[in-house]
């Protein structure tokens, strides 16, 4: 890709216009199409992405936002930087997404105590792998929850034949190298189909600004728009992506399959569903299992990480959350037994076996 990349960076550079435009623009609606949802509002990273999003919903304090107890860090914090309470609900053990029981008996919990209204859903599509929706939105709808699908770690998955990033009254994804689409720098995206959505999205992302444009400041809003540049470099990526990228990631993740199946717990992906596998991560028996396994890559030069160590409900950030009593029995099994491999479209056979190999030597 880097002639076309190339040519578009220095195609912005000519042009001086750094800050919109017409690739902003064209990724936009390119991106829009691609999961099928009417409008894509760019932005600056995936955080923001959320934050907006959040404040479209209008969270605030006296909000309870669901959450699930694994995911990264920024799928609550801008709920909580805005007053609303984080209330973290375990996850499936098979999936590790979002468990719609543990979620609907938090919301019931809320509800019983009376202290905070029940606002959103974040459900999150941790790895790559979509959530339950199937049961997520019903639950949603019956308790009148905002749904945002935190899609940061999923573009390009589906479920039942419907794209990440069109589930939910919001979808976000983020842009970050290390993501399924990444850009060069940081960037994100909020998708909505409705239209007054959209325009309340794009006005939160620039100051507030309102029908008069940006010196006719209407709401306290951000600073948050995606860089030219990386719109410009994006446009290809996506392209890829949906030509060879989701298909080549598939393809190393049955290779992994083929080679852990009955030795590690290996993903489990739902039936109609495709992750779009930004990690492939591995369940070893136990946690001392698990630092072997990692302390042994790591000497021989293979880099792996543990997405994530810690479930979110034992960060120091979130140890006043209330629990309602839920002891996350899920999300910390996973966190204590998860690692991760090397996970691209572009990770050849050979080096592949390599990693299979080390792992193999170290159980
Ligand atoms: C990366 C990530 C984010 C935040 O995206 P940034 O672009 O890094 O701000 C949010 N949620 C999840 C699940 C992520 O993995």
């Amino acid at each position: 890709m880097k002639t076309e990349i190339d040519a578009n960076i220095q195609a912005v550079l000519d042009s001086a216009q750094f800050i919109g435009g017409p690739y902003v623009e064209e990724v936009e609606k390119r991106l829009a199409a691609y999961v099928g949802r009417e409008y894509c509002v760019t932005c600056a990273n995936g955080t923001d992405a959320l934050q907006a999003a959040f404040m479209a919903a209008g969270a605030g304090a006296g909000d309870a936002v669901f959450c699930p107890d694994v995911t990264f860090v920024a799928s609550a914090e801008p709920a909580k930087m805005l007053g609303a309470v984080p209330v973290f609900c375990d996850i499936l053990p098979d999936t590790y997404c979002l468990s719609p029981e543990s979620l609907e008996r938090q919301i019931k919990a809320v509800l019983w105590e009376g202290r905070l209204t029940p606002k959103a859903v974040v459900a999150v599509d941790i790895l790559g792998n979509p959530c339950d929706y199937g049961a997520i939105v019903p639950l949603c709808e019956q308790y009148g929850l905002i749904l945002i699908e935190d899609a940061a770690q999923s573009f390009g998955g589906s479920y039942k034949g419907r794209k990440t990033c069109s589930f939910g009254d919001f979808a976000v994804t983020s842009f970050f190298p290390a993501k399924p689409l990444g850009c060069y720098g940081d960037g994100g995206a909020v998708f909505v189909d409705d239209g007054g959505m959209e325009a309340l999205v794009r006005s939160l992302c620039v100051h507030g600004k309102g029908p008069g444009g940006k010196y006719d400041n209407v709401r306290v809003g951000m600073n948050s728009r995606l860089d030219t540049l990386q719109a410009a470099v994006l446009l290809p990526k996506l392209r890829a992506l949906a030509a060879c990228e989701l298909e080549a990631r598939q393809t190393v993740a049955e290779r992994y399959r083929e080679a852990f199946a009955g030795k590690l717990v290996t993903p489990f992906v739902e039936e109609g569903c495709t992750s779009a596998w930004a990690q492939y991560a591995l369940l070893a028996p136990d946690t001392t299992g698990r630092n072997r396994i990692v302390s042994h890559l790591s000497k021989t030069g293979i880099p792996s990480t543990v997405y994530y160590p810690k479930p979110q409900h034992a960060l120091p950030v979130f140890q006043a959350e209330p629990r309602y009593g839920e002891t996350f029995p899920n999300a910390t099994d996973y966190c204590a037994r998860t690692f991760s491999l090397p996970m691209h479209p572009y990770l050849e056979e050979a080096e592949q076996r390599e990693v299979i190999a080390a792992v193999l030597e170290a159980l």
